[in-house]
């Protein structure tokens, strides 16, 4: 329950009124858009400093508002089973429900409008509109900051987004509530979710959330048919205990499926968390661990390393090869098998 900074010097607020909110009592609002289900008072944010209570109703503070604008490769995403090779317009706006130590995009995650002087004002027509300017570009990613907290603008973009045939990628830490989440999911084609960590305590001292909500969304995600990737940052003393992650990947096998792409990243010092980065011994231990169970794993942030390409889980041929972003095919053939074996690859293209 919650009750964050005074809105009185706020320069510029938009008026878009949020969805997924209950008044109470005295102008109050129960916001019940993320499992923090924010208790705001008039003149206050919620958790994820972007949406406010003003006179008893909600509003979604970054409507029409980015704070970036980039095309970038998909592998960027992380997503190396989804298009790949492609390019793919991607956004960012402000705030997020979570608070990690060592968010590398904390300037735009952890400040409210008030914070934030750059940000570009853009209809949801003028965003489809850029992403549709590059014939290369398959379509939107919500990305860089959390994209559930701008819910409102994310779902308006990915309705027109979806109309033009354009595909929506979201990257987030999955941290929502069901009924929003499966409005959602019909206009989704692929996620990257973030799994912090696999143990309840390590995810409340480390993102202020809990992990059962996480689990949840990701399994929805799957029922849905959506393309879905997990992302790891692996953090020395928050998410390097072995017995948790070997607990990790059997979750993701029996739940979500062998084939769910695990992407394991190393931590560099960032924003409020500088213990050293993580050891590239231990990365490889996990994401060896990791492969005894699921069929693609790769490490980020690590370049020259194992585990950059993917390999054909029946026979190891090598199926895609990477340099940085730079992609190049070998063994899978125009169906998506392996040229080697004839196994069925999991791409979505
Ligand atoms: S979306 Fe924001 S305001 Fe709503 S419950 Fe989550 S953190 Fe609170
Ligand atoms: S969930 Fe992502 S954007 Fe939010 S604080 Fe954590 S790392 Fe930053």
């Amino acid at each position: 329950m919650v009750l964050l900074e005074d809105l009185s010097n706020l320069a510029f607020v938009f008026d878009m009124e949020a969805r997924f909110y209950t008044p109470t009592r005295d102008d109050a609002i129960l916001c019940e858009l993320c499992p923090h289900r924010c208790l705001i008072f008039p003149g206050k944010t919620g958790k994820c400093r972007v949406r406010t209570n003003r006179a008893g109703k909600l509003y979604a503070d970054t409507y029409q508002q980015l704070a970036a604008t980039h095309f970038d490769p998909i592998e960027k995403k992380p997503l190396y089973h989804f298009y790949p090779g492609s390019e793919i317009f991607s956004i960012g706006s402000l705030g997020c429900n979570f608070r990690c130590g060592c968010c590398q995009n904390h300037e735009i995650s952890q400040t409210g409008v008030a914070g934030f002087p750059g940000l570009q004002e853009l209809t949801v027509d003028q965003v489809v509109g850029m992403a549709s300017t590059k014939s290369a570009n398959i379509g939107i990613a919500y990305t860089y900051n959390e994209p559930f907290v701008w819910y409102e603008y994310m779902f308006d973009i990915a309705v027109e987004a979806k109309d033009r045939g354009l595909k929506n990628v979201a990257v987030s830490n999955g941290y929502i509530n069901e009924e929003p989440l499966k409005k959602l999911l019909p206009f989704m084609d692929a996620f990257n979710i973030d799994l912090k960590a696999f143990s309840a305590r390590a995810y409340k001292s480390f993102t202020n959330g809990e992990l059962h909500y996480v689990m949840n969304a990701l399994s929805l995600i799957c029922q849905a048919g959506c393309h879905l990737e997990i992302t790891m940052l692996v953090v020395p003393g928050i998410n390097d205990d072995l017995d948790a992650f070997r607990r990790m990947t059997e979750w993701i096998a029996e739940r979500l499926g062998t084939s769910v792409p695990l992407h394991l990243s190393r931590y560099f010092p960032r924003y409020n968390y500088q213990e050293p980065p993580t050891a590239m011994s231990l990365l490889t231990r996990m994401a060896e661990l990791a492969s005894e169970r699921l069929d693609y794993v790769y490490l980020g942030n690590a370049p020259g390393v194992e585990f950059q390409d993917t390999r054909c889980p029946q026979c190891g041929a090598l199926v895609i090869s990477r340099q940085g972003y730079y992609i190049s095919r070998k063994e899978i053939d125009r169906q998506g098998q392996c040229s080697n074996c004839g196994h069925k690859i999991v791409i979505s293209e």
